[in-house]
């Protein structure tokens, strides 16, 4: 971890120093970004919770999938794999990734969507293999036929291990000289003579830069600094870990996702894992899952699949935060001086944070974007927090 100050140590309101940049929020964003700028400048993390994956971070499905997302998330992710298989010496004690594949579904009526989804993918990703009805059902057995006649599998992809990649980073970070102070909430952030003024609930500080890797309370952090919001959208996913009735042998089974993205389901820990894909909106909050999105999963379960939950060990929400076109936000923003967004990061902020970190940090040194970077596709233009600003009518 990084070197961790309590404010109890600190007293009220103290002075906490003057940073070359201050990174509001530790979730896997704040992080990953730590860690790559900690070597060149005096780092700062603020985090508002006492642990810094409480919210989004600390409740997603961990899972590592190239055809997940649209082209640049697929390409941000591309450009993720070579750090998450190897991060380097000390970085994590086992390895972050495990295969576990990925296996969208279709019905009868679905196959067109799923060649669509097929044609899209094959010629960028390493391997996809269609699957004809009987290689789906072989493969995913819980599968109600009328759902399985056809299926499109992405052997390459992983769970992560998303407390260990976590971790690393705020390790690494620290080793490398960054602060993370916890229990740290940002009150007010006002930009005067080329410096940024910082008061949390731990004190006060000052930076050349300011960073909102605030994850759902992106835009509040914003208006709260001065910047103008983007529309991010904070928007609830729920998941259930659950004991099934029947005694699968799962080990094996990939994540199985519908083509229509209403369903997926995993195993997890000689468990289950299943989410119904809800999108619903929310403001910032410390997400709870509510009881509807329970019963459409439930429902959805029984009429996809042959699996009924006998035991339901664990259930939570968190916010997936999309920018309006679901695509992440990694750039200075459009007028307020020295302020940088790492944002919107939706579904994927997980499995593309190597490549969003390293891409921020080459920004922030005005260096240009990393050749392993662009090799995969992956541009400053496309996550610019300057692709929203709408074009003035001219006047007559
Ligand atoms: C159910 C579910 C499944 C998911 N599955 C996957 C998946 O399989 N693969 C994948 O890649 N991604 C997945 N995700 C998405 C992924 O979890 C997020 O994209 C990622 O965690 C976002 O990280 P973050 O750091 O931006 O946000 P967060 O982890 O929410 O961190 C933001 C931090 O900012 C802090 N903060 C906010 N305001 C302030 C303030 N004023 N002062 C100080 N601190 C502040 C917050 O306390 C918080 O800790 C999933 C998400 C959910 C909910």
């Amino acid at each position: 971890m990084p070197e961790e100050i309590s404010p109890t140590q600190l007293g009220s309101r103290p002075k906490l120093g003057d940073f070359d940049a201050v990174i509001i929020g530790a979730g896997m964003a704040g992080a990953s970004l730590a860690y790559e700028l900690a070597s060149h400048m005096r780092v700062l993390v603020l985090e508002r919770e006492s642990q810094p994956g409480y919210h989004t971070t600390g409740r997603s499905a961990a899972l590592f999938s190239e055809i997940y997302g649209n082209d640049i998330v697929r390409a941000l992710s591309r450009a993720s794999r070579a750090f998450l298989e190897a991060p380097g010496a000390g970085f994590a004690e086992h390895p972050l990734l495990t295969p576990r594949g990925t296996l969208f579904f279709a019905a009868a009526g679905q196959i067109e969507q799923l060649h669509a989804l097929h044609g899209e993918v094959a010629p960028r990703s390493a391997v996809v293999r269609w699957f004809e009805a009987d290689e789906l059902r072989g493969r995913l057995p819980a599968l109600r036929p009328e759902f399985a006649q056809a299926g499109l599998f992405e052997p390459d992809a992983s769970d992560i291990d998303v407390h260990a990649l976590h971790q690393g980073y705020l390790r690494g970070a620290r080793q490398q000289g960054a602060t993370l102070i916890c229990d740290a909430e940002l009150e007010s952030a006002s930009y005067v003579r080329d410096r940024w003024t910082v008061q949390s609930r731990a004190g006060q500080c000052s930076a050349a830069l300011l960073v909102n890797a605030a994850g759902a309370w992106a835009d509040d952090l914003a208006q709260m600094a001065g910047a103008a919001p983007l529309d991010l959208a904070p928007l609830r996913r729920t998941a259930l870990v659950f004991e099934d009735h029947q005694a699968w042998d799962s080990r094996n089974w990939p994540l199985a996702v519908d083509i229509d993205e209403q369903l997926y389901f995993k195993p997890d820990a000689g468990r289950l894992l299943a989410s119904p894909a809800d999108e619903t909106p929310s403001p910032p909050c410390d997400a709870q899952p509510d009881e509807f999105d329970v019963a459409v999963l439930l429902d959805r379960l029984e009429r996809m699949t042959l699996l009924r939950p006998k035991r339901i060990t664990g259930r939570w929400a968190g916010l997936r935060t999309f920018a309006p076109d679901r695509t992440p936000v990694a750039g200075f923003d459009a007028h307020a001086a020295n302020f940088f967004w790492l944002a919107g990061q939706g579904g994927y902020g997980i499995q593309t944070a190597p490549a969003l970190a390293l891409l921020s940090a080459s920004l922030i040194l005005g260096k240009p974007v990393p050749d392993r970077l662009a090799a995969q596709g992956v541009t400053a233009q496309g996550l610019s927090a300057r692709r929203f600003e709408r074009v003035q009518p001219a006047e007559n």
